[in-house]
């Protein structure tokens, strides 16, 4: 099952069981792993459906000690005089559960949180203790400047970034009316710029910070009023997901010229916050491309640690306390979405007329009789060859059939892998036809049915015949996608993948069980949106994106169970509820003492509430559908027993989960080709 990548993206938290399914180490370091297979039966078992959001708790106290300890190696190795601290971005998970769990784990290690707006520093000043540290960005009004300069009034480090100038006048306005002397930070505007997608974030156009000339002047302005002292931080950041490190070793290195030519000039800055963009390898290719980085975290601390010390050490400044704003990079791995597949369409699984049925068996004698009849040797004259074809079943179309649908036939008949691509060429070209003529109103229905299931008919047979082909033609290859299944799950893309949608993020998918089997059917996966856009059709493939998810053909009555990786960075928040689907149930898992326990369930929304974001009232629902229920009963159309049932099952549905419940009815099996 290699073509999953699982051991290239997996990182040491999942790998496949003996017994083909999927198993979760939430420490890799430590014996023990969750089968996650087992889990969702037991979740199943509580009465839980699926779609389920799964977060393993271990794995987020890993991530929290992995970056810990790379930079506690780096520091260590380069003899760097200062410490290091991440502070999460509550904007990447702001799941009070979550940002719980990192600011308890987090805090010994003297981690803390960034807050971008006035709603998560309310959340992170009553989350945290005096020793967690709170670094505020994003653009601030008076309000978010006052509560920020009373928290520090109350004993806690929370250290407001100014974005733009303005912020700074309002800064030390709130400062003299409450009477603290406040602390803050800049964040300025590098030249240096990330690549991809959030390369905007970075640049002398990015929207937030203080170019390196407003910085100067700033920072005089604080020394005349004797405030220098009051400058604490240097912030900059160049987008999200940096893929190159290279971007970052200039951002770095830019950044530790500026930090250094400020101290030079009186500034008395303690701290340089490099921002977040350490990537995650969503596709495990460890290359530069949007959904990799060619980089370890180690690298990272590495190049932060060492960028920044030659650069002080050249100049004789301090080392400064090195901060990242690291979010993806924490929260990424932990979350682990779970989903049934409801069933299958194949392409071209139409049955084809009786006069074309035909066996893979008698095909291949069929094409025999032609290639026999191409070699030399065992050239069959052509009265031998005509009555093979006589007696050869079956005998293709009605004779008052158009040619092209003849042809289509012969094409089917006739295939090779000799002839394959000349055929398949030759086919293309006849299905064009048979359309022209039935938009011209000369090819009855059944014949276009009949040209339609021969022309997929050939794609299928030219498909399995350059499978034994060592180098596939370029022409060929379209088919595999071209005839892949769609595989329909219970989920909505926009509320659990967002970012598959809007930017075309990668993130790994693959079954949770039936691992031990080969899985033969190329499929791509559609939600249960009613929007075209709600599909996945890219995929992490072994070693690069492809267009079709090896799947196992499903089987009646049992269930076939779909996991979607790394979405716990930025996509549970950016979801959206696109045709009503809500908030997806939450599961926190623990291992503990190899014994895997559910810590929490998170009740996902129900239909009642998600039409309450909306204004609807659960009570006027109801007495709509009571009064409509009412007249049915007066004008006879239903009666009493009804009218109850109708309210009840109403009444059921505003309560229950808005995906599709999950029936245990038989799949539909693809059909085979
Ligand atoms: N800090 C700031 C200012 C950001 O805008 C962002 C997100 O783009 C982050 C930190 C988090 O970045 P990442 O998730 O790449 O670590």
């Amino acid at each position: 099952n290699s073509q999953y990548g699982i051991e290239r993206w997996g990182d040491g938290y999942f790998s496949i069981s003996q017994d083909g399914t999927l198993l979760v180490s939430p420490d890799p370091n430590q014996d023990g792993s969750i089968d996650l297979k087992s889990l969702v039966d037991r979740l199943v078992d509580r009465g839980l459906e699926l779609p389920i959001l799964i977060r393993f708790n271990g794995i987020l106290r890993d991530r929290l000690h992995r970056l810990d300890a790379c930079f506690s190696k780096a520091i260590a190795d380069h003899s760097y005089k200062n410490r290091y601290r991440c502070v999460f971005p509550i904007k990447v998970n702001q799941q009070r559960e979550v940002v719980q769990q990192i600011v308890a784990e987090g805090a010994k290690l003297g981690f803390g949180i960034e807050a971008g707006s006035k709603p998560e520093l309310l959340a992170a000043v009553a989350m945290g203790t005096p020793e967690v540290p709170i670094v505020c960005n994003g653009f601030k009004d008076e309000e978010f400047i006052r509560l920020a300069l009373l928290a520090q009034q109350l004993g806690r480090t929370v250290l407001p970034v100014v974005e733009k100038v303005s912020e700074l006048d309002l800064i030390l306005k709130v400062g003299r009316e409450i009477g603290v002397r406040p602390t803050f930070g800049i964040r300025v505007k590098l030249a240096t710029r990330g690549s991809g997608r959030w390369q905007a974030s970075g640049g002398y156009r990015s929207k937030f910070g203080l170019t390196v000339a407003e910085v100067l002047a700033q920072l005089d302005r604080l020394i005349e009023m004797d405030m220098g002292d009051c400058f604490q931080l240097l912030h900059f950041h160049v987008g999200s997901q940096i893929g190159n490190i290279r971007q970052l070793k200039s951002a770095i290195l830019e950044a530790a010229r500026i930090y250094v030519d400020l101290k030079k000039r009186g500034a008395q800055m303690g701290f340089l916050d490099v921002g977040g963009g350490l990537g995650v390898d969503y596709d495990g290719s460890k290359t530069d491309n949007e959904s990799s980085m060619n980089y370890s975290i180690q690298e990272y601390a590495n190049d932060v640690v060492y960028h920044v010390q030659t650069v002080c050490d050249d100049a004789e400044i301090p080392h400064p306390q090195l901060i990242s704003e690291s979010g993806r990079a924490i929260a990424a791995q932990h979350s682990v979405l779970v989903m049934e597949t409801l069933g299958v369409t194949s392409q071209g699984a139409a049955v084809l007329p009786e006069w074309a049925q035909v066996s893979h068996d008698e095909l291949d004698e069929n094409v025999n009789v032609f290639s026999d009849n191409n070699l030399g040797e065992n050239q069959l004259d052509e009265e031998t060859l005509a009555e093979r074809l006589q007696t050869e079943k079956p005998q293709g179309p009605p004779e008052d059939y158009e040619q092209p649908v003849h042809d289509l036939w012969y094409a089917y008949k006739s295939m090779s892998s000799a002839n394959m691509l000349e055929t398949f060429h030759d086919s293309q070209v006849s299905l064009d036809l048979c359309m022209n003529l039935f938009s011209g109103g000369y090819l009855p229905l059944e014949q276009r049915v009949a040209a339609e299931t021969l022309y997929f008919a050939i794609c299928h047979r030219a498909r399995d015949l350059a499978n034994d082909l060592d180098e596939v033609p370029k022409d060929l290859r379209v088919l595999d996608r071209m005839l892949s299944d769609i595989y329909f799950a219970n989920f909505s893309l926009f509320q659990s993948m967002p970012d598959s949608w809007a930017i075309d993020q990668l993130f790994p998918i693959m079954p949770i069980h039936r691992l031990d089997e080969e899985p033969t059917r190329h499929a791509v996966l559609g939600d249960i949106t009613c929007d075209s856009d709600g599909k996945i059709d890219s995929f992490v493939g072994d070693g690069q994106r492809t267009k079709t998810l090896m799947l196992h053909p499903l089987r009646p009555a049992e269930p076939y169970q779909l996991a979607v990786f790394m979405v716990g960075a930025y996509q549970e928040i950016l979801g959206d509820l696109h045709n009503l689907f809500g908030d997806t149930h939450a599961v926190h898992v623990e291992l503990d003492g190899g014994i895997t326990k559910i810590k929490s369930v998170v009740k996902g929304d129900t239909v009642s509430e998600v039409l309450g974001y909306v204004q609807y009232e659960h009570r006027e629902l109801v007495e709509a559908i009571q009064d409509a229920v009412e007249n049915a009963v007066v004008e006879d159309r239903i009666n009493h027993q009804q009218a109850g049932q109708t309210i009840a099952a109403y009444e059921r549905a505003l309560a229950g989960y808005t995906y599709l419940t999950s029936h245990r009815t038989p799949h539909s099996e693809p059909a085979a080709n």
